[in-house]
């Protein structure tokens, strides 16, 4: 997984990601097929060679093919600094 930072185009080095994932239940659709949508996702402090540091939250995929639920982004936001 290669991040970008969106300000410099510098790459994001990840430090700290940690698993938020819990209480997700996995289901079975109508058509049998295994999904998995865990929202919480993995969240993460990037910093680029330029200092700039980003919250990046990783959304997990769902395994089941053309599942609606894959088309949430990652979000990446600056986090602000004095
Ligand atoms: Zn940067
Ligand atoms: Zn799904």
């Amino acid at each position: 997984m290669a991040m970008k930072c969106p300000t410099c185009n510098g790459d994001l080095e990840l430090k700290g990601a940690t698993s938020t994932a819990m209480g997700v239940t996995p289901f079975f659709d109508n058509g049998g097929k295994y999904h998995s949508h865990d929202s919480n996702g993995v969240k993460a402090l990037g910093v680029c060679w330029n200092n700039h540091e980003w919250s990046v939250s990783t959304f997990f995929s769902c395994p089941a093919d053309k599942c609606d639920w894959n088309k949430k982004p990652s979000i990446l936001k600056l986090i602000e600094k004095d």
